[in-house]
C-alpha cells in the first residue's frame, strides 16, 4: 500500500483534537505511520509509553473498524470508558456485556459508527461471531499484551494461539500486536504465530532512566522496608507481597506507625478493594501492600517508589511491576527484597504446578534470570537490559553502582565451579555442580560416577546452596553460559577460561545466598 501523508496529518490533528495531548511520544509516530501505511506491526514498548494510542488512533482518522483483543474485562471497560470520554465510539464485547449495550454495539456497527470494538479473546474465535463480524468493514485486528500468544511469554494464555485462525477468517485483516514484555524469543514467536505476513516489528528502548534499582537480601523485611519508606514521607507507593495474608499484616504495621497504608489483593471484599484503589489513586502519600492482583490497567503517574517484601515471580513480573512507578518521568525509586526461601518457594510453585515439562523449563530459566539479577556483582540496569536483549554500559544509578554491593577475590571459588563445569562437560545444572562442589553424594551423582571426579568435595567449606549462588554470579558475568544451539548444555567462555588460567580476576558478592546456612530460612 502506498503511503497517504494526509491520513498522518489527521492522525496528528486529532493527537491534540481529541485527546488534548501536545505531541507524540517517543515511538508513536514512526509506528503509526508505519501502521497507517497498512503494515502489520509487532510493538515491545515499556509500560506506560503509549501503546494504546497505536490502535486507538488509527480509527479516529481512517474508515473501518478495529477490533481489540484484550485478556481482562477491567482493561477493556477501562479503555472504553476513556474513548467515550472523548467522545469516540467504543464498546467492549465479553461475558458481562448487558443485552442492551448488544443491541447498541449491533446498531453502532450497521450504521458504521462505531470505532473501536474490543473483544475477548475466546469470544472473538466463535464461528456465529466471526461470521457476523465479516459482515462489517474490518480495518484492522489490534492485540493488546500480545505476549500472550508466546509459550515463551511469562503470561501464556492458550485461547491467544488461535488468534491467526481469526486473522485468517478475516481475509487477513491488517495486524496489530503490542506489548510491554517480550525477550527477542518471545519476539519471534509471536511473529510466527499469530501474523499472517511478516510484521514489521519495533522495540523501544527497556530503559527507564528515572527509576533507582536496588535489591536486597532479606534480614528482616520489615524493618527494611520502614527504613526505605523513610525517605519517602507523603508519598504515595506500592509494597507487592507473595501473600494475601502478608499484605494486610504490613498493612497493618504500617498503619501503627502513622503512614496511610492499605491493604490490596483479590481474596478482599469487591467494595473494600475498590475503595482502597480509590484512596490510592486519589490521596498524596498513601502505601498499597497489595498481591500482583493490584497494577494492572492502573494508571497514577506520580507513583515514587514501588517495592517488593518478596521477590517478584519472574524478570518480566519484576520489570512490569517497577514499571509501575515514576510513570510521569521523575526520579521514583524500587527495593527487591529476595531470600533463599522466596527461591525456594517459586521454584517449588513450578514444579509443583500445573504446567506441561516444556513451559515449566521457560519458567525455570525465567526465574534463574531473576535471581541472577538479584544477586549480580554488575550493574542492575545493565543486567536488566541485557536480559532484553539491549546493550549498554554500567549506568551509575543502581545500588551496584553506587557501591552498595561488598565484594570479594572470588577467584578460587570461580576456579573450583568452573572446572566442575568443564569435568561434567557442561551436561549438567547448577544443582548437580553445586552438589559435586559441596561433596554431597546423591543417587544421581553415584549413578554418574562424579564421586569419584578430583572436584567432587573441593568446597566443602561451602552447601550446595552456596555453590548455586557461586554458580548463578559466573552465569551472570557471563563466564558461563547456556550453548547457542544446544540449550541443554553450559559452555565456559572465553573470559571464564582466562578466570581458570587465573589470568582475570573474579569478584565475587559477599552475600551470596547462604552461604554457610545448611539449610535456608523460610519466610511467608
Ligand atoms: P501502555 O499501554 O503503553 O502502558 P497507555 O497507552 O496506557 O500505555 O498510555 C499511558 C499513559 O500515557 C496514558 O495515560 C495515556 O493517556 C498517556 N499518553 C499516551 N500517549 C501520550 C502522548 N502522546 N502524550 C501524553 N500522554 C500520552
Ligand atoms: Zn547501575
Amino acid at each position: 500500500m502506498s503511503p497517504d501523508p494526509a491520513l498522518m496529518l489527521k492522525a496528528r490533528a486529532a493527537l491534540t483534537s481529541v485527546y488534548g495531548f501536545s505531541a507524540f511520544r517517543p515511538g508513536q509516530e514512526e509506528i503509526l505511520s508505519v501502521i497507517l501505511d497498512g503494515d502489520d506491526v509487532l510493538a515491545v514498548m515499556p509500560t506506560g509509553s503509549g501503546k494504546s494510542l497505536l490502535f486507538q488512533l488509527p480509527p479516529i482518522v481512517r474508515a473501518g473498524l478495529t477490533l481489540v483483543v484484550s485478556p481482562l474485562i477491567a482493561l477493556m471497560r477501562d479503555q472504553v470508558a476513556q474513548l467515550r470520554e472523548l467522545g469516540i465510539e467504543a464498546a467492549a464485547l465479553n461475558s458481562s456485556t448487558e443485552p442492551d449495550e448488544r443491541r447498541q454495539i449491533a446498531r453502532g456497527l450497521k450504521e458504521g459508527t462505531l470505532r473501536l470494538l474490543y473483544i475477548a479473546p475466546e469470544r472473538l474465535m466463535r464461528d456465529d461471531v466471526i461470521a457476523y463480524l465479516k459482515g462489517f468493514p474490518i480495518g484492522c485486528l489490534a492485540i493488546d499484551e500480545a505476549h500472550c500468544v508466546s509459550q515463551w511469554g511469562h503470561d501464556f494464555r492458550p485461547e491467544y494461539l488461535r488468534l491467526r485462525e481469526v486473522v485468517q477468517a478475516l481475509e487477513g485483516v491488517q495486524t496489530v500486536a503490542v506489548t510491554a514484555t517480550a525477550d527477542a524469543p518471545t519476539r519471534d514467536d509471536i511473529a510466527a504465530r499469530l501474523f499472517v505476513r511478516k510484521p514489521k516489528v519495533f522495540v523501544r528502548s527497556f530503559d527507564r532512566p528515572n527509576l533507582f534499582l536496588a535489591m536486597r537480601p532479606k534480614t528482616n523485611a520489615t524493618r527494611q522496608l520502614i527504613e526505605r519508606l523513610d525517605l519517602h514521607r507523603g508519598e504515595s507507593g506500592i509494597i507487592y507481597c507473595a501473600s494475601r495474608r502478608r499484605t494486610e499484616e504490613l498493612a497493618q504495621e504500617l498503619s501503627g506507625l502513622g503512614r496511610r497504608a492499605l491493604p490490596y489483593h483479590a481474596g478482599l471484599d469487591h467494595g473494600v478493594r475498590a475503595a482502597n484503589q480509590d484512596a490510592f489513586l486519589r490521596e498524596d502519600g498513601c502505601v498499597v501492600c497489595a498481591t500482583i492482583a493490584f497494577g494492572m490497567g492502573i494508571d497514577k503517574p506520580d507513583v515514587r517508589f514501588v517495592f517488593h517484601a518478596d521477590m517478584p515471580s519472574s524478570i518480566e513480573a519484576y520489570y512490569q511491576e517497577i514499571g509501575r512507578a515514576g510513570r510521569d518521568g521523575l526520579p521514583a525509586d524500587t527495593l527487591t527484597l529476595y531470600g533463599a526461601g522466596d527461591i525456594e518457594l517459586r521454584r517449588r510453585q513450578i514444579v509443583e504446578g500445573g504446567s506441561p515439562d516444556e513451559r515449566k523449563r521457560v519458567e525455570m530459566a525465567k526465574l534463574d534470570d531473576l535471581v541472577t539479577l538479584c544477586e549480580t556483582a554488575r550493574c542492575r540496569r545493565q543486567t536488566l537490559l541485557g536480559m532484553f536483549g539491549e546493550e549498554s554500559g554500567p549506568c551509575g544509578h543502581c545500588d551496584v553502582c553506587k557501591g552498595a554491593v561488598r565484594l570479594i577475590d572470588g577467584r578460587v571459588e570461580a576456579q573450583k565451579a568452573l572446572s566442575a563445569v568443564l569435568r561434567t562437560s557442561g551436561r549438567f545444572f547448577f544443582g548437580h555442580l553445586a552438589n559435586i562442589l559441596a561433596g554431597k553424594t546423591t543417587e544421581a551423582i553415584e549413578r554418574h560416577g562424579h564421586h569419584e571426579l578430583k572436584t567432587f568435595g573441593v568446597g566443602k567449606d561451602r552447601t550446595p546452596a552456596g555453590w548455586r549462588g557461586v554458580l548463578r554470579q559466573l552465569q551472570s558475568a557471563k563466564l558461563i553460559v547456556r550453548d547457542e544451539e544446544d540449550r541443554d548444555r553450559l559452555v565456559v567462555t572465553e573470559e571464564g577460561r582466562k578466570v581458570l588460567r587465573g589470568e582475570t580476576p573474579f569478584a565475587l558478592r559477599e552475600d551470596v545466598i547462604a552461604p554457610g546456612r545448611k539449610r535456608a530460612e523460610r519466610r511467608i
